[in-house]
Formats: structure tokens, sequence, C-alpha cells
């Protein structure tokens, strides 16, 4: 299902296909795969800033910030095609799709100054420092420390699953300021230079790729944090940690509407292996059902995403935003470990091109990536949560 916009919003298409044909860097697959989420790799950095110079990096932004203004419409087809053709923005999402516009909202000019463009131009690359060993659901039980001296924060804890901070040079790190009141409400968010004395920096491999490194631990010891870098105002960082991003995040679903796409794709391709036990998987009943799964769940993501949108474009309240990460990975996931079943060894060796911007991985290492869509930014049981007590009004347990 693709849907027709009106006449000015399909020339804005037409402008963004053109420029993507011309602009788009199609060996880009084949260049050398950043190594963590914050490793601004030559080739990523130059098509980041391409982007921006060309105002495709943020569109709904203005102008002298990488964008053209772009309506909710526009940058809903935006992600479409960018989706679409599987192309990437920049290498480091957390820095552009979180910090950067949590920076414009709630920074002060000298902060916007010194690192809004500088993050945006891709010259700088971030981590996020939300999580920490007894607090990532429950992540207003944060334990991090950061006391005021003078014109000082001095920053003593611990965070974990920080993506990309052994390549990041700066951490936005949520800290508590305030123990003595209810917990959300003592936190604030400090900017801090990853490379200040106190601050260790511990990759350690996941379970997918043992190359490529992205999980940290970091540990602060009496680190020195200027007063200046405080990102908002003092205990009041919990806003922050909701993401200031609502527009461009409650087009996220896009992107898993695709994957499911490439997914289905790829599968029918597998219609003609024969599995370890003769059968040709094509006229397995239950690799057909798996195909016919996967195809009817991402069109359904896709009704909810955009009767969603449709309301939220009409300023109307879209309970299915609270749906659309829930659906989306979990739906990602099914049809990868139907996949996987009916593959059974053979998972481990063959593979698509769905998931992931750098070529075909296995099938057995795709469901496991899979896990970084029902995880992170609430897992799966806390979206649970959150639609049975906000959507359906159902009493906390
Ligand atoms: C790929 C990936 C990248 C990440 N990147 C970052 C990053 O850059 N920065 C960062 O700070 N963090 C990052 N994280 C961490 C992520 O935010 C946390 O893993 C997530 O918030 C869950 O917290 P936890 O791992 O402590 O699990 P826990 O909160 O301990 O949960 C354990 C299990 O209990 C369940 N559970 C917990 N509470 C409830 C409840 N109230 N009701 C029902 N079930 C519950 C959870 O669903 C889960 O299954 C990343 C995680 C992943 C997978």
């Amino acid at each position: 299902m693709k849907l027709k916009y009106g006449e000015a919003e399909e020339a804005f298409r037409a402008e963004l296909d053109a420029w993507l044909e011309a602009n788009y860097p199609p060996e880009s697959a084949r260049h050398p795969e950043p190594r963590s989420s914050a490793d601004l790799v030559p080739w990523v950095r130059q098509w980041q800033r391409t982007l921006f110079d060309a105002g495709w990096l943020v569109p709904g932004w203005p102008p002298e910030l990488g964008g053209r203004n772009a309506t909710p419409v526009q940058q809903m087809i935006y992600f479409e095609e960018l989706s679409g053709r599987h192309i990437t923005r920049s290498a480091n999402p957390q820095g552009l799709g979180i910090i950067a516009p949590s920076i414009r909202d709630y920074g002060t000019p000298e902060q916007q100054e010194q690192f809004l463009l500088p993050t945006l131009r891709a010259e700088i690359s971030w981590c996020l420092g939300m999580s920490e060993p007894n607090a990532g659901s429950d992540l207003a039980g944060l334990q991090t420390r950061a006391v005021l001296e003078g014109d000082e924060f001095v920053v003593n804890g611990q965070k974990i699953w920080t993506s990309g901070a052994h390549h990041a040079d700066w951490c936005l790190c949520f800290v508590r300021t305030d123990p003595n009141v209810p917990k959300h409400k003592g936190i604030s968010a400090l900017i801090i230079d990853t490379t200040s004395p106190g601050v260790e920096r511990r990759p350690f491999p996941d379970l997918l790729d043992r190359e490529r490194t992205d999980f940290n631990e970091v540990f602060f010891t009496d680190v020195r944090v200027p007063r200046a870098n405080l990102l908002g105002e003092l205990h009041q960082g919990w806003p922050l940690t909701q993401g200031s991003l609502a527009h461009e995040r409650s087009m996220l679903w896009i992107d898993y509407a695709y994957s499911m796409d490439r997914i289905v794709d790829t599968m029918r391709g597998l219609a003609d292996h024969v599995a370890t036990d003769g059968t040709r998987l094509g006229a397995d009943v239950h690799f057909r059902d798996a195909i016919a799964n996967a195809h009817v769940d991402a069109e359904a993501l896709r009704c909810i995403g955009y009767r969603g949108f449709s309301k939220f474009s009409h300023g109307r309240a879209a309970p299915e935003h609270s749906l659309l990460k829930l659906f989306g990975s979990e739906s990602i996931q099914r049809a990868i470990l139907s996949v996987v079943d009916l593959l059974g060894p053979d998972a481990l060796e063959l593979g698509g091109d769905t998931l992931f911007h750098h070529g075909e991985r296995p099938w057995g290492q795709q469901y496991l990536y899979s896990f970084a869509g029902t995880i992170p930014g609430g897992t799966s049981e806390i979206q649970r949560n959150i639609i049975a007590e906000r959507v359906l009004g159902l009493p906390r347990r």
C-alpha cells in the first residue's frame, strides 16, 4: 500500500527522489561499516554533511539548521522515500535523532552554538547515558549522582548499555541532582566530555558481532563538568528523557513497515529452497502461513500508522502511536523467527538484506538483531503496560 498525496506533496516527493538519485552514493553499502553507533567513518560524515547542505537532513527544521520547513505530510513522504530505499541518514542515531532535538528545544544559545550545528554536520558524535545496572525500564530510579560545587558538577556513578560511548565525543548523561525529592523530580541532564578525567568507557561485545562493538559500561569517578553544560533547568531533566522528537519519532514505524516488506520479499525468494527433510519450502503450509502472516502484519502496520498520522495532523489525539513500536518491532521479530524455525541450521548460512544497511546477514543473526527493536526505548512489556493504562484505561497493578 502506498498512499498518494496532493500535487504539492507529490512534487516534493519528486524533488527528493531526483536528488537522492543524483546524490546517494550507491557504493555506500560496500564502504566500511561504522564500528559503533557513534563511529563517524569518513563516507558517513560526508553523506550526512551532503544531506545537511542540501536541506535534506532534517527537512522539518528551518533552513539554517539543515532543513526546509517541511510540513508533517512532507516529512512523512521523506521517511517513506528513505526507508523504501533503505537509506540511513547518520551513523549516530542518538546524536541526530534524540540529542540534537533536545539541544534545539532546551539548550542555551551558547550550547546551541557549540553543539547543534557540529552535530548536524557530523563533526561530533554522541552517546546517551540513561540506563544503569539498576535503572533500565525504571529509568527514574537512576543513581548516578551529580553534586554542584561552585561552577562545576562533580559526577559519580555508572551507566550501562551506552551505545557507541567509546567512539562518542560527548555524552548526554542523566544524573540525580536532588536525592531528597520524589525520584522523577531530582534528575538533571548534563553534557559530558567523554575525554574528561574520571570517565572510563569499557566497550563489551554483543551477541551478534564480536568485531563491531557497540555497547559500553561507562564509569564516572569525580568527573568535573562545567555548570554551563547543564541542559535544561536544574532538577528538571525528566521531560528530556521523554524525548523531544515527538514528530519524527511518531514516524519511525515507517521504517518498520519497509523492513517488513523486505522480509516478505526475502521470504518469497526462499520458496525454492529445499529444507533438510527434502521438502521445498514453497510447498510447506507453515512457510506459506508465515509469508501470509508477515504480509498481513506489514499492511496492518501501515493502516494503523497512517490512521494515527491522519488524526495527529488534524490535531486529534492518536492512541495509535502507542501501538506502533510494539506492533512493528514484534511483527519483525515474529516474521524472522518463523523463517529461522523453518530453515533450521540453514538459518546460520542463508540470509538477506532486510534489517541491516550493510549487505546480507544470515537469518539467525537477523533474529538476534531484532531485539534491538523490542528492548530499547521501552521494552515490549513496558509498551503493553502503557497501552493498558493510558490507552485502555485499565487500573495500575
Ligand atoms: C540495542 C540496544 C541499544 C541500547 N542503547 C542504549 C543507549 O545508548 N543508552 C542507554 O542509556 N541505554 C541503552 N539501551 C538500554 C535500554 O534502554 C534498556 O535495556 C531498556 O530500557 C531495558 O532496561 P534493562 O535492560 O535494565 O531491563 P529491565 O528494566 O531490568 O527489565 C528486565 C525485564 O523485565 C521486564 N520489566 C521491567 N519492568 C517491568 C514492568 N514494570 N512490567 C512488566 N515487565 C517489566 C522488562 O520488559 C524486561 O523483559 C540499549 C538497549 C539495547 C537492546
